[in-house]
């Protein structure tokens, strides 16, 4: 104890000596000396100016009779633990100063050979103190680089320890090591290899070791720093598969890998995590890769319940696509079959009588033909909507199918005492349309309109048609009634499935009209009309056909 009190004491007293030499030279300190100052310091940089005292007394006062001055550079060695780079070119400038001093005092001649010794001496000075300035430049370059490293690491470790996102350090080097040894021995074929060897995953699970963790990583594997240490197999579940990427990584030689996998806690629940980690390019270093994970367990579990509502919501959508199917096809097949089951009623009237009238009962049977190919059209179509696959255009002549269509309603419009008036334009051309949707529309609107009509507070039992080409390419077609309009609560909600203000209406007409025009491309609107009665309009792209 007293040894190293007396050293300290010695020591701060040869700090505090030359850094007054130093400052009385006005020089910086630290480039005389280098920084610190312990016992061997001190011992080093007294027997340093011991020999040069030695050194200068043998020279001046006795007859060695060589060139004994070349110990300075002894001294200068010795003394270059203390001495800075400019410490030293001082120091070596004092060497050489007395080794003149000595040659002035030896006598000897100026001249060769009289002065070899001295020049020797000198020489032997200059050479060692380049020597040592040299070092002590690397010595310097060299301490920088390391406190760099040194900082760099605090840093590093200050980020790592802190860093909230869960980091953890692993060894792979010894994995690497098998992987090697496997490719030496062979293997190619990483994944054929672990099929043919069924715990050789268990096995590469072993050789991975924890290095360290951060907080972030202990709090998601829920252990204490203690438990994490060793083999990282207790943390991975048996089937995971996310382990066979980073082994495959590392086998091929692939510096990133980033994949999904599975923690086992000490409960027994397993975590999702994202990892993700580098492995260095070198290979220097794979005793310490840092794997990041970030936990994504809530994230799956919540995308899980999605994909669970959307499964439910799938099932209930196709139940309500049955109701919906069997309401649209009960809604467009009423009016028909009606017809149907009222020209069958005519029909067998004619028949009935005493003299059957054949010819009128012939017709009412072609209007049954007819109406019958409308339920088959019907159905058609229906089919194809539901399979997206929208009917085809054809070349139509619209004047042509807007009088088919009034056809089809023929019995409304008569026992409603209802005119139908149709505005067709002379000059019409024959446009592509898919025809059979078209008329299936119309004949809603028409019916839509009638049933207004019917239902009184109009103003005229009137409906009417009119067609006119919007440029070369769309058609519109509009409907209107003189019937009480819409109600203004229903104006909204025209086009909603299931919205209806009819006590027998089942609300689902005008959505399938829509749902038609709309599979054709083209866009039906509704309002009230400012004459009274309300307005359809279906915009159609048509091109027209000039065959
Ligand atoms: P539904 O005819 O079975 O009610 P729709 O979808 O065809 O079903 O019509 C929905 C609603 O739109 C009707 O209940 C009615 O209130 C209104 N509506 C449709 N067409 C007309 C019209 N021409 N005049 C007045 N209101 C109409």
């Amino acid at each position: 104890m007293r040894g190293t009190s007396d050293g300290v004491t010695l020591s701060g007293l040869g700090a505090s000596l030359g850094e007054s030499i130093v400052d009385l030279l006005g020089l910086r300190t630290e480039a005389i000396l280098t920084p610190g100052w312990y016992p061997g310091r001190t011992a080093n940089a007294l027997s340093s100016l011991t020999l040069i005292c030695l050194v200068f007394y043998l020279d001046t006062f006795t007859n060695a009779g060589s060139a004994i001055a070349v110990l300075y550079g002894l001294a200068l060695l010795l003394a270059s633990e203390v001495l800075a780079g400019f410490g030293i070119l001082l120091a070596s400038a004092l060497c050489v100063m007395l080794t003149v001093v000595s040659f002035a005092f030896s006598g000897d001649a100026l001249l060769p050979p009289g002065n070899l010794r001295a020049v020797v001496s000198i020489a032997a000075i200059a050479t060692t103190a380049a020597v040592l300035i040299r070092n002590r430049a690397a010595t310097e370059r060299l301490k920088r680089t390391n406190d760099a490293l040194q900082r760099s690491e605090a840093r590093f470790r200050a980020i790592f320890e802190q860093c909230r996102v869960a980091l953890w350090e692993q060894d792979f080097s010894k994995l690497k090591a098998k992987l090697v040894e496997l490719r030496d021995g062979g293997v190619s074929n990483l994944k054929r290899h672990s099929a043919s060897s069924p715990m050789f995953l268990q096995e590469c699970a072993d050789l991975i070791e924890s290095v360290s963790v951060n907080d972030a990583t202990l709090e998601l594997l829920g252990r204490s720093s203690e438990e994490v240490s060793g083999s990282i197999r207790k943390f991975i579940p048996r089937d995971e598969e996310c382990l066979s990427g980073i082994v495959e990584c590392l086998f091929s030689g692939r510096t990133r890998f980033e994949g999904k996998g599975k923690i086992v806690r000490p409960d027994g629940t397993t975590l999702s995590v994202l990892l993700v980690l580098s492995f260095p390019e070198d290979g220097i270093g794979l005793d310490r890769v840092v794997v990041g994970m970030f936990d994504v367990t809530e994230r799956d579990r919540s995308q899980q319940a999605l994909l669970a509502a959307q499964a439910e919501m799938a099932k209930v959508s196709r139940v309500a696509m049955v109701g919906a199917l069997s309401a649209s096809l009960a809604h467009e097949l009423n009016q028909p079959v009606g017809a149907v089951v009222l020209n069958a009623q005519s029909c067998l009237r004619w028949l009935r009588r005493e003299s059957p009238d054949i010819p009128s009962a012939s017709d009412a049977a072609e209007r049954i033909v007819r109406d019958a190919h409308r339920v088959a059209g019907i159905l058609k179509s229906t089919r194809q909507m539901i399979m997206r696959n929208p009917a085809r255009a054809e070349v139509t002549d619209v004047a042509k199918m807007i009088g088919e269509t009034c056809l089809l309603l023929e019995h409304e419009l008569t026992s409603g005492s209802i005119v139908l008036q149709t505005r067709i334009p002379s000059h019409m051309p024959k446009v592509k349309l898919a025809k059979a949707e078209i008329q299936q529309v119309l004949v809603n609107l028409l019916n839509n309109g009638i049933q207004s009509i019917n239902s009184g507070g109009g103003s005229e039992k009137k409906v009417s048609i009119e067609c006119s080409m919007n440029g070369d390419d769309a058609v519109v077609i509009s409907v209107r009634d003189h019937g009480r309009g819409i109600e203004d609560n229903a104006l909204q909600k025209l086009f909603d499935p299931f919205f209806t203000t009819k006590e027998s209406g089942m609300g689902i007409g005008l959505s399938i009209c829509r749902a038609m025009v709309e599979a054709q491309g083209g866009r039906l609107s509704g309002r009230n009309h400012e004459g009274g009665g309300a307005i359809f309009q279906v915009s159609l792209p048509a091109e027209a056909s000039h065959d």
